[in-house]
């Protein structure tokens, strides 16, 4: 396992032992030892140091790069965190059965990373030239004690959006949280400059793969269970360079929010997460200009591009029966910039 960037190593005893009622406490505590993963499933002990989330992880400007998509979390620098060294589970999804699509790298890696250790088994989608980084998530979800099934395929192709709620719902032995999330992101400065092709791939992987997966989905998941789309703040403050992604990432807003009401009577939440700028492969792959990577985070009020670690109690929550009464929501997190 490559290092990720967080701080170097602290005590086992510095991981947050409780914080704000709602959200989960060990994955926004300082990173642990190397050796807390070890063990991920402890509960967390005592001590809670305080960070401060300001100085918590690098600042911009990011070394310039680029890779060819869909891109490595492995090959990026820094290292994206997703809380291999930090996230320590308290059995809060003890038993659950997952699926996570672009589950091997970013904010869709963090979610199987703590979901895992939070004791769900965790099936993840990826594209087969991912299979470096998905080997990586595998590892930890079995280092976690919890069953890991790898299911790559194009998410473009709605038979594979079928087999793949198929496989993952036999392979686990039940499915009851669904984790849509793989995206694809490309920048272009004018709408003239937006080929069909890519408007319609846009389409296809961002808001018509989430379709497929539900709708596929949805027979197969028992009351209690949940629902998680990945958004962006692009639907509510649209980047000028990321129009069709913009406009997809609308439409799962609206999506959830009609299809949270459509299933209260089948007893299954649903809810989307509004990620700000996430330092993940996405973005280095296509997803923003040089200029934007090396000035990546700058421009919100705590002027650094978020890790995909700084989610995972995001995903954890919406999936957990605790959030019973949350449906049809959108969760941000932008780094101080507000959404909606
Ligand atoms: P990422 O590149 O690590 O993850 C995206 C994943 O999508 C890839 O790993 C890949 O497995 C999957 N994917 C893309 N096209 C696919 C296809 N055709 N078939 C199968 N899988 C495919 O980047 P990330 O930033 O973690 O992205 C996860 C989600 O977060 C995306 O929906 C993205 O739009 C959203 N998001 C990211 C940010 C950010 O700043 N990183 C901000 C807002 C929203
Ligand atoms: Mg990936």
């Amino acid at each position: 396992m490559a290092d990720d960037i967080s701080s170097p190593p602290s005590s086992r005893r510095n991981v947050l032992q409780g914080m704000a009622a709602g959200l989960v406490t060990a994955a926004a505590a300082a990173p642990a030892a190397a050796d807390a993963a070890d063990s991920p499933g402890d509960a967390a002990p005592t001590a809670a140091p305080l960070v401060n989330p300001e100085t918590r992880y690098p600042r911009p400007p990011f070394p310039r790069q680029s890779q060819p998509w869909p891109g490595l979390a492995g090959k990026m620098d820094p290292r994206p965190d997703h809380g291999e060294k930090s996230y320590r589970g308290s059995g809060r999804l003890a038993g659950r059965k997952a699926l996570i699509t672009g589950g091997d790298s970013g904010i869709g890696r963090a979610a199987a990373i703590a979901y895992a250790r939070e004791g769900a088994d965790v099936a993840i989608a990826y594209l087969p030239q991912e299979e470096p980084d998905a080997k990586e998530v595998i590892a930890l979800i079995r280092e976690a004690g919890r069953k890991a099934v790898a299911i790559p395929g194009d998410l473009r192709d709605e038979q594979y959006c079928k087999d793949l709620v198929a496989k993952a719902h036999a392979e686990l032995g039940g499915l009851d949280i669904l984790v849509s999330n793989a995206g694809r992101q490309v920048h272009q400065a004018s709408i003239v400059d937006i080929t069909t092709e890519q408007f319609d791939e846009t389409f296809r992987t961002n808001i018509y793969a989430l379709f497929f997966l539900a709708r596929a989905a949805i027979p197969l998941m028992p009351p209690g269970s949940a629902i998680i789309a990945t958004a962006s703040v692009n639907a509510f403050s649209p980047s000028e360079i990321l129009l069709d992604y913009s406009a997809t990432k609308g439409a799962i807003v609206a999506l959830v929010k009609s299809l949270a009401k459509q299933m209260v009577h089948k007893g299954i939440r649903v809810n989307a997460v509004a990620p700000g700028p996430f330092w993940t492969a996405l973005q280095v792959s296509g997803g923003q200009t040089q200029d934007h990577i090396h000035q990546f985070g700058a421009e919100t009020p705590m002027g650094r591009a978020g890790q995909p670690a700084e989610l995972a109690p995001v995903y954890v929550l919406l999936a957990s029966a605790e959030a019973s009464y949350i449906t049809g929501q959108v969760y941000a997190a932008s780094g101080g910039t507000g959404v909606g």
